[in-house]
């Protein structure tokens, strides 16, 4: 249990309320033990109080993860999408910017002269000038490594600088894009951040409780991002710039001491950022030491080149759905989880883990090629039918218990084959086929090669109907799916179906399905609706 104290000063010294976490597990047993005070307004005094200069240094180079994420978050675009839209232009077309499906976020000591070099005129390009640059002395090796540079590097601005007509002529995503790439590379070039970091302890009790606080002094590179506020967001992380109230030892302050459990919050739905990040940090709660290593080091699941892929993928097979810009798990989505989360294999990224060690095995020559791919056939168990893994999902599908999945693969069968209900004659599925305007039975239906094949064929079925209403020719209104559906469901008839063209205007109706005696046929008839139809 973790106790948080919600401060309050008295007098003169009032001041917003703030937050401060129990500083010391014996202080928070105490107040435990001692139930009256929590919940009540306290005397707390302040026992310490230190102020100190820090400074926050540039966020790392652009690379694939990280231009995805935040220019994703930007654009309003997927992962996949800002890497094959704005990117590859700028890169293959434009040739403005680096290759961005680096996963490496440092440049090499050649390109980092370069662009000190090119530093004053890509600052013009963002509203900057020479004056705001500062080149450090030392190379910093947080940006420059040529080991780590040597394959592919950070994104970063290309020796190609285009005027700054050429820049605002681009279109807005593109503009978008370089602009954020050239401020982030001009980051190595702007002074620090500063900031003071205010530290208060406050004594409750038995419970010491401590307060951080920032107020910014200079603000150094973080002037390159302060006209765009939202990619201030991911490049200052946990900015907690909240002013403390100035006070000094020994001053008395009331407390007010509430259990953290109260304000623990349901974590935030997905976005599309953080979604990518989950991939990239996935594994690093595994219980293996060894695997835990492999996981970070091939940063997560999938590589930073086919992580959007994969997300994208999923979207597209519907197993979630993305409404305004939040990530939904879908019906689908849920049941392959729910089916998939006793096969470990499929369902935990240790198997990624695992294939990653074999493979760096084979590498080393302590694995082979035969006993890895031995070890995926007995995963599958292809030649053991007690523990196959395809039968071993297609059990888990029918364990599960959840009803509207029922509906929905039935649905969704439906949907897939253009299915609209069932033969009230023969029990099979209905359909239209094209553009036809009419409803019909699968056994009424003649494949062209059938009819070609056997002139004079005659279906097995008879059942089909006119799926248009109305009766005004070249007027009438074609029934749409779900209206044909319920047609043939149970409730045999339509919902109001609005302005159908009559002879004398138009009216609305409801429509049935009947068999019409005298001619032998299946017919929609129309139920006029009573309360619209004296217009
Ligand atoms: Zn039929």
């Amino acid at each position: 249990m973790i106790i948080k104290v919600f401060g309050c000063f008295q007098g003169d010294k009032k001041g917003e309320p703030w937050e401060g976490d129990c500083s010391t597990r014996e202080g928070w047993e105490k107040l435990i033990q001692n139930p009256k005070i929590i919940g009540e307004r306290n005397k707390g005094v302040i026992v310490e109080h230190e102020v100190e200069l820090k400074e926050k240094r540039p966020p790392r180079l652009y690379f694939l993860d990280s231009i995805q994420e935040e220019l994703g978050r930007i654009l309003g675009m997927t992962p996949k999408e800002v890497l094959e839209g704005p990117c590859q232009e700028l890169y293959e077309v434009r040739k403005l910017i680096t290759y961005p499906r680096s996963s490496s976020f440092y440049i090499s000591r050649e390109r980092y002269e370069t662009l000190k070099q090119q530093a004053p005129a890509l600052a013009r390009l963002v509203g900057f000038s020479e004056e705001d640059l500062v080149f450090p002395e030392r190379l910093d090796g947080f940006f420059v490594n040529d080991k780590k540079a040597a394959n592919h590097s950070a994104v970063v601005p290309t020796t190609l600088i285009p005027t700054e007509e050429e820049v605002e002529a681009l279109p807005d995503a593109l503009k978008i894009v370089y602009k954020a790439v050239i401020r982030r590379t001009l980051a190595m070039f702007f002074p620090k951040y500063e900031y003071e970091q205010t530290t208060i302890i406050t004594q409750v009790g038995a419970g010491r409780f401590k307060t951080v606080g920032q107020v910014p002094k200079n603000p150094g590179w973080q002037v390159l991002f302060q006209d765009s506020a939202s990619l201030l967001d991911g490049v200052i992380e946990e900015s907690e710039a909240r002013e403390l109230v100035k006070v000094q030892i020994n001053d008395t302050v009331t407390s007010h001491l509430v259990p953290a459990e109260r304000h623990v919050k349901k974590p935030p739905r997905h976005t599309n950022s953080t979604w990518l990040r989950a991939l990239r940090t996935a594994g690093r709660d595994l219980e293996d030491e060894e695997l835990i290593a492999i996981m970070n080091q091939i940063k997560g699941l999938g590589t930073a080149a086919t992580r959007g892929a994969i997300l994208d993928e999923i979207v597209v097979n519907k197993w979630v759905t993305v409404k305004q810009g939040k990530i939904y798990l879908s019906e689908l989505g849920w049941l392959i989880c729910e089916t998939l989360k006793d096969e470990r294999v499929l369902s935990q990224p240790e198997t990624t883990a695992i294939w990653e060690q074999s493979l760096s095995k084979i590498a080393e020559g302590t694995n082979t090629q035969e006993k890895f791919l031995k070890n995926i056939y007995r995963y599958l168990g292809i030649e053991n039918p007690h523990n196959n893994l395809i039968e071993n999902l297609i059990k888990a599908v029918d364990r599960t218990d959840y009803i509207p999945f029922q509906d929905f693969i039935e649905q969704a069968v439906a949907k897939a084959d253009g299915k609209l209900g069932n033969c009230p004659l023969c029990g099979k599925a209905v359909k239209v086929l094209g553009k036809s305007k009419v409803a019909q039975c699968e056994d009424n239906i003649l494949s062209k090669e059938e009819r070609e094949r056997e002139a004079g064929a005659t279906p097995v079925c008879s059942f089909n109907f006119w799926i248009t209403v109305g009766f005004i020719k070249d007027k009438k209104k074609t029934l749409t799916k779900k209206q044909i559906s319920d047609l043939l469901s149970d409730k045999g008839r339509t919902n109001l179906i609005k302005n159908i063209e009559g002879k004398y205007g138009p009216f609305d109706a409801y429509a049935y399905l009947s068999f019409n005696e005298e001619k032998g046929i299946y017919q929609v008839n129309l139920e006029v609706d009573k309360a619209t139809s004296k217009k």
